[in-house]
């Protein structure tokens, strides 16, 4: 069975320090697609040398995972684990904030001496109430160990992050099962996606034009699948990228309140105060 289209959200954009953000998840008609909780695209933003110097400073996370992709530029991440990464295109940053961590994350030095162009997706998945509290882990993905495919005549190029394509694993490690492609694509490409059947399945379009069944799918969209099928069948109508995303639903409320996503006000409580009471570790800049 082919699934259908729940809905559609078109991403709202905002100012993050020198970023232009793009928001589809959540949005006033998307709360959350559990287990993905939020999706920040930033860029294509393009700086001249000396431009871009601004770090996003020591913020904290607990409960969930912050995954980031990064489809252009250099980042430099650094946390209270001690854990330092150099991202470029490519590459995967999928952090695992458990029970708490405090990180901040910005342009390279190289980068900002350099200039160029910038363009990441940050992505809140969900963790389990079970796991919340798991230890912090930092997963540095190198473009070079994500597995690749050519489909349709390579008019398709994935890379699999997380979960299975054609009996191949991708390199993340996670708490559910979770399906993760970074996918670019030429005009008049035929896709063909499976996915489980208990799994949410969500296509971010950051650029370029599908055609599904008779919808047309303009770039910044967010596309948001009923759970009515095993397969996904898309075209597309330009040259584009997208992110493909599916993962098991966690049927358990959830309470997000900044930085920290839990299931009760009284465990955000606890994330405040272990917070204030530096049991997330510190970071210096
Ligand atoms: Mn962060």
């Amino acid at each position: 069975m082919l699934r259908s289209i729940n809905q559609i959200t078109y991403a709202h954009e905002f100012q993050m320090g020198n970023m232009r953000v793009k928001q589809p998840l959540p949005s006033q008609d998307l709360e959350q697609v559990s287990p993905f909780i939020l999706l920040h695209h930033a860029g294509p933003d393009q700086y001249k040398p000396g431009e871009y110097k601004n770090r996003l400073g020591p913020h904290p996370h607990r409960g969930f995972e912050p995954v980031t992709f990064i489809f252009n530029g250099k980042m430099h991440h650094r946390d209270s684990m001690g854990n330092e990464g150099f991202l470029q295109a490519g590459d995967v940053q999928w952090m695992t904030a458990g029970s708490g961590v405090i990180h901040s994350e910005g342009p390279s030095e190289k980068f900002s001496e350099e200039g160029g162009t910038i363009e990441i997706i940050q992505l809140w998945i969900n963790l389990p109430s079970k796991h919340k509290m798991t230890s912090p882990k930092y997963q540095d993905i190198p473009s070079s160990i994500i597995p690749e495919f050519f489909e349709d005549e390579n008019k398709i190029h994935i890379k699999l992050v997380a979960g299975e394509f054609k009996n191949i694993n991708g390199p993340a490690s996670t708490f559910t099962n979770i399906t993760a492609m970074m996918v670019d694509f030429e005009k008049d490409a035929n896709f063909n996606f499976p996915v489980p059947s208990n799994q949410n399945a969500l296509i971010y379009l950051l650029e370029g034009r599908l055609k599904f069944e008779k919808s047309e799918i303009v770039k910044l969209s967010m596309i948001e699948f009923k759970n009515d099928g095993e397969e996904i069948q898309f075209q597309s109508l330009e040259k584009g990228k997208l992110l493909f995303l599916a993962g098991e639903p966690i049927n358990e409320p959830m309470v997000n309140y900044g930085p920290f996503v839990m299931t009760s006000p009284e465990e955000i409580k606890q994330a405040i105060l272990d917070y204030e009471q530096g049991k997330m570790g510190s970071l210096d800049f």
